[in-house]
C-alpha cells in the first residue's frame, strides 16, 4: 500500500477535499504532504495518483530533509543534548576535559580543538552520562541488561546483542533529552524482542509515547551520524 509506505517514511498526508479540478500534491515541510482533490474523489483514486507520483514524492522529500539536517556547527561551542556548550583552554588539564554543567562550559586541554579531539571530548561525555542512564532506566523498567558500550558507528544510533549488551553512539549526545530517552527505550526493548516486529512496536509506543515523535527527528537529522 502506498500510503504505508509513504507513513513507513516518516510522510504525514493531509487529504483536503476542494473544489478544484485536479489533484495536487505538495510539501508543507519535509514530513507533511498536502493533496487537494476534487471533492468528489475516491479514496482509491487518491491512492493510484499518490502511486504515480510516487518517485516524485520521495525525490521532493530527500531533498527538503537534506536542507532540514544541515548541522551548523561552529568550531568554538559544543552542542550537548540540544545545548550549546563553551569551549575553554586549561593547559593544566592532560588529555582530558571537564565539563561545567552549570555554566555550560567544556574545560579542555586542547588548545585548538580539532575533528578528532572533539570527537574525543564529546565520547568521554557519551560515557558519563549515556552509561550511568541506561542502567537507570533498565532498572526502573525491570529490563536485565550486561554491559553498555559506547560506539561511534556511522550508520546506526544503537545496537543490543542478545545476552544484553547494549551499545550507543556517541552521537546520541547532539541530540535532544527525549530522542536520547527514546533510543535508550528502543535498545532495551530489543533485550525481550530482536526485531522491530508489531509487538515490538506496539510495545515501544507504550514503553516511550514520544516515539513517532523521536523517530522522525532521528530520521530528519541523518547526517549527525556521518559527522567526524
Ligand atoms: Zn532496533
Amino acid at each position: 500500500m502506498i500510503r504505508d509506505e509513504l507513513s513507513q517514511a516518516g510522510l504525514h498526508l493531509i487529504i483536503k477535499r476542494k473544489k478544484v479540478k485536479h489533484i495536487n500534491l505538495h510539501f508543507d515541510n519535509s514530513n507533511i504532504l498536502q493533496i487537494s482533490v476534487p471533492i468528489s474523489t475516491t479514496e482509491q483514486r487518491i491512492d493510484e495518483a499518490l502511486q504515480i507520483k510516487r518517485d516524485w514524492i520521495f525525490k521532493c522529500q530527500k531533498i527538503l530533509l537534506e536542507k532540514d539536517s544541515r548541522v551548523k556547527i561552529k568550531p568554538d561551542i559544543f552542542i550537548l543534548m540540544g545545548e550549546e556548550y563553551q569551549i575553554e583552554y586549561d593547559p593544566t588539564l592532560i588529555n582530558s576535559c571537564k565539563f561545567d554543567y552549570i555554566n555550560k562550559k567544556v574545560i579542555n586541554s586542547f588548545k585548538i580543538v580539532s575533528d578528532s579531539q572533539r570527537a574525543h571530548i564529546y565520547k568521554i561525555y557519551a560515557k558519563e552520562y549515556l552509561i550511568p542512564l541506561t542502567f537507570q532506566y533498565a532498572q526502573r523498567m525491570g529490563f536485565k541488561i550486561n554491559k553498555v558500550s559506547i560506539r561511534g558507528q556511522k550508520t546506526l544510533w544503537g545496537t543490543c546483542s542478545h545476552s544484553g549488551n547494549i551499545s550507543l553512539n556517541w552521537k546520541l549526545i547532539l541530540t535532544p533529552e527525549f530522542v536520547i530517552d527514546y533510543l535508550i527505550y528502543h535498545e532495551l526493548l530489543h533485550t525481550r524482542h530482536h526485531n522491530h516486529g508489531k509487538i515490538y512496536k506496539k510495545e515501544l509506543r507504550q514503553l516511550y509515547p514520544r516515539t513517532d515523535e523521536a523517530e522522525l527527528w532521528l530520521k530528519q537529522h541523518s547526517q549527525l551520524l556521518k559527522l567526524y
